[in-house]
C-alpha cells in the first residue's frame, strides 16, 4: 500500500472509529442529526416549488384564492419548519457540546490511569498535546459534527433536486411541430438533458480537482500548525499564570516573551500568507468553470421557457433546483475534504487512548493490620530512568523495620528522591525486587499499595480546592480530623484567621475570592495532608525547607506525636533534623554507603559525618 492509500485508509478508519464513538457517548445523535438535516435541506425546496406554481398562476390569470392559498401554503410551511429547525438547532448545539465533554473527560480519565514513568515521558505529553488540539481546536470534534451534518444535508439537496428536474428530461407533446425551429425540436428530445448534464459534470470534475489541491496546500498548513499551537499555548500558560509573573517581572522577561510570542506568530503569518496567496491562483479556475456552466445551463432553460416547451414558473424551479443542486455537489466535496483533515487530527487522540500501560498491575490485597505490621525490603535494587544510561540507583539491599524513623541523606543527585519514588511504586525497578512482608510489590493490587504511604514530595502541589479539599484529597471529609490534622502540621494560627476555615479556597484560578498562601503555609498544609492519609507508612521529602526556624523547631517537636506507631522516611539536607532518627542512610551515587544512628556515623568519620561538618561550621 502507498503512502496516499495508507492515509485514506486510516482516514477512513478514524472517520469510523468517531462515528462509533459518538454513537456510544450519544447514543441517537446521528439520526438525530440525519432528521435535522434533511428537515433542512427540504426549506428551500418549498419556496422554489410554491413560488413556480404562484408564478404560473399569475401568468395564468388564475384566481385570487388559487394564487392566495399557494402563497397561505408556502408561507406556513416554510414557518413551521423553521421553528422546528430552531428548536431542534438548539438540541444539536446542546448535544455537540455534550459530547466534546465526554470526549475531553476520556482524555482527562486516561491521563489519570496512566503510570507516572509513562505520563512524564515527552512522547506521551507530545501526544496529549496533540489529541487536546485535535478534539478541541485544530480538529475539533464539533466541527467533524458540523462537516458530517453538512454531507447529510447535501445529500438530501441532490435527492429533492433531482426529483424537481426529472419533469426537464420528459419532451412536451407538441400538437403542430411544422415551422418549429430544429433548436426547439432538438430542446425537445430527452437526451438534451445530457448538454446540462455534460457541463455539471465539467463543473464538478474541475471543483473536485481544485478542492484536491487546495485541501492538500491546508493541510499542509495546519500540520505545521500543530507545533506553532504547542509553541503558543506554552507561551500562554507561562504570560497567564500569576505565580510566575513575578519572575518574569523581576528578570526583566517581558522583552524576552513578547518576542517569542511574536517571532512564532510571524512565521505563522508567513506560512498563512503563503498558503492564502497559492490557493487564490488555483481557486480562480472553478470560477471560470462555474460560469460557463450557469451560462450553458440557464440558456438550456431559459430557451426552453422562451419555445413555450416549459412554463415561466417550471423555468424559476428548474433554474433553482439545479443551482441548489451544484452547490451541493461541489460543496459535498469540501466537506469531505473537512472530514478526512480532521480525521487526522482526531487520529492523536486514538494514539493517545491507545498508549498502553506497562506495568505490571497485581491483584492481592495488601492485608488489613490495625497493628501496622508492615515491613519493606530492598533486595539488590537497581534503577535507570528511560533513555538514560547512568543507573541513579545501584544494587540497593535495605530492610525498613516496622515502626522506625528513618532519614535518608547524601548529596543532590545521589538517588534518594528515586529510592522514595521506586518504594511507592512509582517506578519499577530495573533489577532486582521490592518486598512488603515478603511479597513483591508488584503482585499487589497498585490502589492497595498505595494506600500505605503518606507522602510529601519536595514539589508537593496544592490544588485551587477549598483547604479542607485539599487536606482530606476529597470532596466528603471529616472536618474535625481535617482540623486535627492541620493544627499538629503548625497551621493552627494561620487558620483561626480564615474566616471560612476549611471552605477557604485556596489560590484564584477557581475561586476570585481564593487566599493565597506562602510557601511555609503550603508545606504545612501539605503535611496535614500526610497526617489525614493516616497511613501506615509516612514518607517526607525535605519536609521543612519552606519553614522558618521557629516553625521548623516545632514541626520536628512533635513529629514523634504525628508519625507515631508508624514507619516513617524523612528526605533532608538539614542534618541537625536527622538526629532525632534511628536509622540514618546515607546515599552517595544511588548506593547505600553508610548506615546507622547519628552518634554511629559520626564516629565512623565518613560521608555522613562530612555532611554534618560542612553544615555544622556555618552554625558554628
Ligand atoms: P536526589 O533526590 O538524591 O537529589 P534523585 O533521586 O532525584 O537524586 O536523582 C538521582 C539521579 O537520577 C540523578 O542523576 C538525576 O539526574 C537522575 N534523575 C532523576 N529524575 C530523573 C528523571 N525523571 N529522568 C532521568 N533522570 C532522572
Amino acid at each position: 500500500m502507498n503512502n496516499k492509500q495508507s492515509n485514506k485508509e486510516s482516514a477512513r478508519r478514524t472517520v469510523r472509529k468517531v462515528l462509533s464513538l459518538t454513537h456510544k457517548l450519544i447514543p441517537g445523535y446521528i439520526t438525530f442529526l440525519l432528521i435535522v438535516k434533511m428537515m433542512a435541506a427540504a426549506q428551500p425546496f418549498i419556496q422554489i416549488y410554491f413560488s413556480s406554481l404562484i408564478l404560473d398562476g399569475l401568468l395564468r390569470l388564475d384566481s385570487f384564492d388559487s394564487i392566495f392559498r399557494n402563497v397561505l401554503i408556502m408561507i406556513g410551511l416554510d414557518s413551521l419548519l423553521v421553528l422546528i429547525r430552531w428548536r431542534l438547532e438548539g438540541i444539536n448545539w446542546v448535544k455537540k457540546h455534550e459530547l466534546t465533554q465526554k470526549i475531553n473527560k476520556m482524555l482527562t480519565d486516561k491521563t489519570m490511569e496512566f503510570d507516572f514513568d509513562i505520563l512524564e515521558k515527552h512522547e506521551t505529553l507530545d501526544t496529549l498535546k496533540k489529541a487536546k488540539d485535535g478534539i478541541t481546536t485544530t480538529g475539533d470534534i464539533r466541527s467533524f459534527c458540523d462537516n458530517l451534518a453538512g454531507i447529510i444535508e447535501k445529500l438530501t439537496t441532490i435527492v429533492y433536486s433531482v426529483v424537481l428536474l426529472i419533469p426537464l428530461f420528459i419532451p412536451k407533446v407538441l400538437e403542430e411541430t411544422a415551422g418549429l425551429s430544429s433548436l426547439c425540436v432538438f430542446l425537445n428530445q430527452w437526451y438534451s438533458i445530457f448538454i446540462m448534464i455534460l457541463v455539471l459534470a465539467i463543473h464538478v470534475f474541475v471543483s473536485y480537482e481544485t478542492n484536491k489541491k487546495s485541501s492538500l496546500l491546508q493541510m499542509q498548513f495546519f500540520e505545521k500548525n500543530v507545533s506553532y499551537n504547542r509553541y503558543f499555548s506554552y507561551w500562554f500558560d507561562l504570560i497567564f499564570n500569576y505565580s510566575i509573573g513575578k519572575y518574569i517581572r523581576l528578570y526583566k522577561m517581558q522583552k524576552l516573551m513578547i518576542k517569542k510570542v511574536q517571532e512564532t506568530n510571524d512565521n505563522l503569518e508567513k506560512e498563512g500568507v503563503a498558503w492564502i496567496n497559492k490557493d487564490i491562483k488555483i481557486s480562480f479556475i472553478p470560477f471560470l468553470s462555474q460560469a460557463f456552466m450557469q451560462f450553458v445551463s440557464y440558456s438550456y432553460v431559459g430557451l426552453k421557457a422562451v419555445f413555450s416547451l416549459i412554463s415561466a414558473g417550471k423555468c424559476l424551479m428548474y433554474v433553482s433546483s439545479y443551482t441548489r443542486l451544484v452547490e451541493s455537489i461541489t460543496g459535498i466535496s469540501n466537506n469531505f475534504v473537512q472530514i478526512k483533515m480532521e480525521s487526522r487530527y482526531l487520529a492523536f487522540f486514538y494514539d493517545y487512548m491507545e498508549i498502553k500501560n506497562k506495568r505490571y498491575d497485581g491483584t492481592i490485597p495488601t492485608e488489613k493490620r490495625d497493628d501496622n505490621k508492615f515491613e519493606i525490603e530492598f533486595r539488590n535494587v537497581s534503577f535507570r530512568y528511560a533513555n538514560t544510561e547512568k543507573y541513579a540507583l545501584r544494587h540497593v539491599n535495605q530492610k525498613i523495620t516496622l515502626g522506625s524513623k528513618n532519614a535518608v541523606v547524601g548529596k543532590n543527585g545521589a538517588g534518594k528522591t528515586t529510592f522514595i519514588k521506586l518504594l511507592c511504586r512509582l517506578y519499577e525497578p530495573t533489577e532486582g525486587q521490592i518486598l512488603l512482608n515478603g511479597v513483591d510489590i508488584r503482585y499487589y493490587d497498585y490502589e492497595e499499595y498505595a494506600k500505605l504511604f503518606a507522602v510529601v514530595f519536595q514539589d508537593f502541589n496544592l490544588f485551587s480546592f477549598p483547604l479542607g479539599e485539599n487536606v482530606a484529597s476529597g470532596i466528603e471529609y471529616n472536618r474535625e480530623r481535617a482540623i486535627k490534622c492541620l493544627e499538629q502540621a503548625g497551621f493552627k494560627e494561620r487558620f483561626e484567621k480564615l474566616e471560612k476555615g476549611l471552605d477557604t479556597p485556596l489560590y484564584q484560578y477557581e475561586d476570585e475570592n481564593g487566599v493565597e498562601i506562602s510557601g511555609g503555609e503550603a508545606q504545612k498544609i501539605a503535611i496535614a495532608r500526610t497526617l489525614y492519609k493516616d497511613a501506615p507508612f509516612v514518607i517526607m521529602d525535605e519536609p521543612t525547607s519552606a519553614l522558618d526556624p521557629v516553625a521548623e523547631y516545632e514541626i520536628y517537636q512533635s513529629f514523634d506525636k504525628m508519625v507515631e506507631g508508624k514507619t516513617s522516611i524523612y528526605i533532608s539536607h538539614r542534618m541537625s533534623s536527622c538526629r532525632f532518627c534511628d536509622n540514618i542512610l546515607v546515599f552517595d551515587e544511588g548506593q547505600i554507603v553508610e548506615q546507622g544512628s547519628h552518634d554511629k556515623l559520626m564516629s565512623n568519620g565518613g560521608l555522613y559525618s562530612e555532611l554534618w561538618n560542612a553544615q555544622a561550621q556555618y552554625y558554628a
